[in-house]
């Protein structure tokens, strides 16, 4: 019974004053575009009049709600079917896979089955889709099986579909099986196969089967053509890409904006500038210069040839401002280190109120935290949010760098919140990231939890973690998760050893270091590069075996870099050696004439050995070339906000209270008897200025503005863009004790943990 209410509120609607007699099966068949509450409306109208429902009304029922993404209800109508029919199931299981809905196809195909309701071929297509979907090779091959037996398979358009669904999950031998059973296939599945065979790099297979596309009177089209140089492209076969763009042109058919795309794309990674330019005349010439897909990926393209002033042209003759081709623009600029052209081009993005989207933060907040603005990445992060554009798996990886090499631990911590939030932790890059960051924020063992925590791991996340104890001279656990990685059978490559090597590095272990630098290479065919000699070089000289370093040297196989050279001319200067240091400065010299560092080492050797003269020439060397010495600079991050000290900076609004906090420390280091360490200065100047410039190294200035902004006992972590100095760390393992604070102090080369007047480098780094 209808209450007068009710009927009055139906009888309101204009669709239903229809009077009950009219109300039949088909005029309601006919009324297809309903919004989801009129859809509401109707189904009660229908339950309230009583009238039958039958298959094919509630089958119309179940696709306006599916259609109107009404899953909840969809699902609630179909439970109350009592023999639901494969054409209800088909209904909701083809609109789940319209929306990529994956997991519930799966969850409703199941329930069908255990309902024993039979296969339709009007349902297979979708669920294979859903398989190749989701990569689920296994139970794709279920439903293979259930649709022979079935008898589905006789279906030219089901069997299409399981080449497809094969083709997507890599299983190109069942799907070639498949594909020589229909008897015949058309166009767009044969292309699919075709396309498999190139992603796989099979370039043989793809083009034998391309050939027999012809042989059955088949002609390829665009999709044929696209396809292949897509799955050229993608199987990093570059040239056969542009070799197929080649020959589509020359068989007389018309690229689109698709597979100049995939070519241009396929040229950016290929030395062949010209052949680019020529595809880029082509682009213009077919009236594609304005194609958003195309422009970004000249863009990109020009972006990779580091052909700057083009990929700017071609941005601005497209004439308008689209998301994609900006943010390829962003990014390419990015590449070549441009980072306030980029940081430009965001806020001309922004000006014009684009709706800048999650590639666009993220791409900018990469860009900034590649290339030293830590700062501004973390800001970017924040304004992102503000502007509601949600972080995703990708603009994580990119932050979190950014957080640890300025030790923002807070910010770090919040970005992994952030993850669990958003169910991202998961992600292998993501994961990987956070070990990362906590390593360098001096959480060595919040990293060993996140590792301990991902579900699946790669080589980067191994390598995070070992890299992660390296930097902390933790040499043992190093070496054990090394064994660990070894074990787990996970590949090995280059970073891993240079890690190994750095561990052994940080705690002078020479035997070992050797051990692994031959093994490396013997047993686990890791050919040695740059970085391993380095390490070697580095270990060798900060034992003191600086001959045996320079041996190692000359053995290269290769043209040392200035990491080599660098790492003798360090320790030559902490050994006082002249000769050696004579050597390694000149080779210094001529590969970075512009790196102040070096002609500062040098002049410390002459420095340390009283040779004022050759230090003076030394300086004016500097002066005459305009260079300056490296300002040192030190970051610390005190309740959410990272503060930045400059070495001499006088301007900083605490700098006097800092300065009278570390005299009043100097004193009570010197009734201790602890003298600073003198030599560490460069200038030849009286003894009293130079403790004062001692005083005024960055770290010790963060050190002391930590001290005065956080409460006693509170842990402090300073981060140092140069290597710690013997001065500045007899001072911190000093104050480590007398103020009973914990300070985790990274420089360049490594972590120095300072407790009870002891550094966990044990005074070697
Ligand atoms: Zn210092
Ligand atoms: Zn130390």
């Amino acid at each position: 019974m209808i209450t007068k209410i009710q009927s009055k509120i139906v009888m309101s609607n204009p669709v239903f004053r229809l009077s009950r007699s009219t109300l039949t099966i088909p005029t309601i068949l006919n009324l297809a575009t309903f919004s989801p509450a009129r859809t509401r409306q109707l189904h009660a109208h229908i339950i309230k009049s009583g009238l039958l429902i039958d298959n094919s009304l509630s089958s119309k029922l179940l696709s306006l709600y599916s259609n109107h993404r009404c899953f909840a209800e969809a699902s609630i109508f179909l439970d109350s079917i009592d023999e639901p029919s494969s054409s209800s199931f088909s209904v909701i299981i083809n609109a789940l896979s319209k929306f990529n809905l994956f997991y519930n196809v799966v969850d409703l195909f199941r329930k069908m089955l255990s309902k024993g309701v039979c296969l339709d071929s009007y349902l297979l297509p979708a669920v294979a889709k859903t398989c190749a979907g989701l990569s689920a090779f296994e139970l794709g091959r279920q439903v293979h099986g259930l649709a022979q037996v079935s008898g589905c398979t006789l279906d030219v358009v089901v069997q299409s579909s399981l080449v497809h669904m094969y083709v997507k999950c890599g299983r190109l031998i069942i799907a070639r099986k498949v594909l020589d059973e229909i008897p015949e296939p058309d166009v767009v599945t044969f292309s699919a196969m075709i396309a498999g065979y190139a992603r796989n790099g099979d370039v043989g297979m793809a083009k034998r089967l391309f050939g027999d596309m012809g042989k059955l009177g088949l002609e390829p089209n665009l999709v044929s053509w696209n396809g292949l140089i897509a799955g050229f492209n993608q199987s990093g076969r570059h040239l056969e890409a542009i070799h197929v763009f080649l020959d589509m042109h020359l068989r007389g058919c018309q690229p689109d904006g698709s597979s100049f795309s995939s070519v241009l794309a396929a040229i950016a990674d290929l030395e062949v500038l010209n052949v680019g330019i020529q595809v880029h005349g082509y682009v213009i010439k077919r009236g594609f210069a304005c194609d958003k897909w195309v422009v970004s990926s000249l863009v990109d393209m020009y972006g990779k040839y580091a052909c700057v002033s083009e990929m700017k042209q071609v941005f601005d003759e497209m004439g308008c401002m689209e998301i994609g081709s900006c943010n390829a623009l962003v990014s390419a600029l990015a590449r070549n280190g441009l980072v306030n052209d980029a940081l430009a081009m965001f806020s001309r993005m922004r000006e014009h109120k684009m709706d800048l989207n999650v590639v666009s933060w993220t791409s900018m907040i990469g860009c900034c935290s590649q290339n030293g603005k830590d700062v501004e990445a973390l800001e970017l992060f924040t304004e992102m949010q503000l502007a509601g554009v949600k972080p995703n798996a990708v603009t994580i990886p990119c932050l979190l760098p950014a957080c640890g090499n300025i030790a923002a631990l807070m910010h770090g911590k919040a970005a992994h919140c952030f993850s669990i939030r958003r169910q991202i932790t998961n992600d292998v890059f993501v994961g990987s990231a956070l070990i990362d960051m906590y390593a360098k924020c001096g959480k060595i063992r919040d990293s060993q939890l996140c590792f301990d925590a991902m579900p699946t791991r790669n080589t980067v996340s191994w390598n995070a973690v070992i890299g992660g104890y390296a930097m902390h001279g933790k040499y043992k656990e190093a070496l054990e998760m090394f064994d660990l990685m070894l074990k787990s059978g996970q590949k090995l490559n280059f970073i891993t050893f240079t890690y190994l090597l750095s561990a052994c590095n940080q705690k002078g272990l020479v035997d070992e270091g050797w051990h692994y630098f031959i093994s490396m290479q013997k047993e686990h065919g890791v050919e040695a590069k740059m970085e391993h000699y380095a390490c070697m070089v580095s270990l060798l000289s900060r034992v003191g075996k600086l001959e045996e370093a320079y041996s190692l040297i000359k053995e290269m196989p290769f043209k040392p870099d200035a990491c080599v050279w660098g790492a003798l001319l360090s320790s030559c200067r902490t050994y006082k050696n002249l000769q050696l240091g004579e050597i390694a400065a000149e080779r210094l010299f001529k590969l970075e004439p512009r790196n102040p560092g070096n002609y500062v080492l040098l002049s410390n050797i002459y420095a340390s050995k009283g040779m004022w003269g050759d230090v003076d020439r030394v300086r004016d060397l500097m002066k005459d070339m305009g260079l300056k010495k490296n300002p040192g600079c030190s970051w610390i991050e005190i309740k959410n906000k990272v503060h930045m000290l400059l070495a001499g900076d006088r301007t900083h609004s605490q700098m006097s209270q800092i300065i009278h906090k570390m005299e009043a420390l100097g004193k009570e280091m010197k009734k201790a008897g602890l003298d600073p360490k003198i030599d560490y200065v460069l200038q030849d100047v009286e003894e009293q200025d130079k403790e004062q410039m001692l005083c005024g190294h960055s770290e010790k200035l963060a050190v002391a503005f930590g001290l005065l902004n956080t409460p006693a006992g509170f842990p402090l972590r300073v981060i140092k863009n140069l290597r710690i100095c013997g001065d500045c760390h007899a001072v911190i393992k000093f104050i480590s004790s007398i103020e009973r604070r914990e300070f985790f102090v990274r420089d360049t080369n490594r972590f120095h943990h300072f407790k009870d007047g002891e550094c966990s480098c044990g005074d070697h780094w």
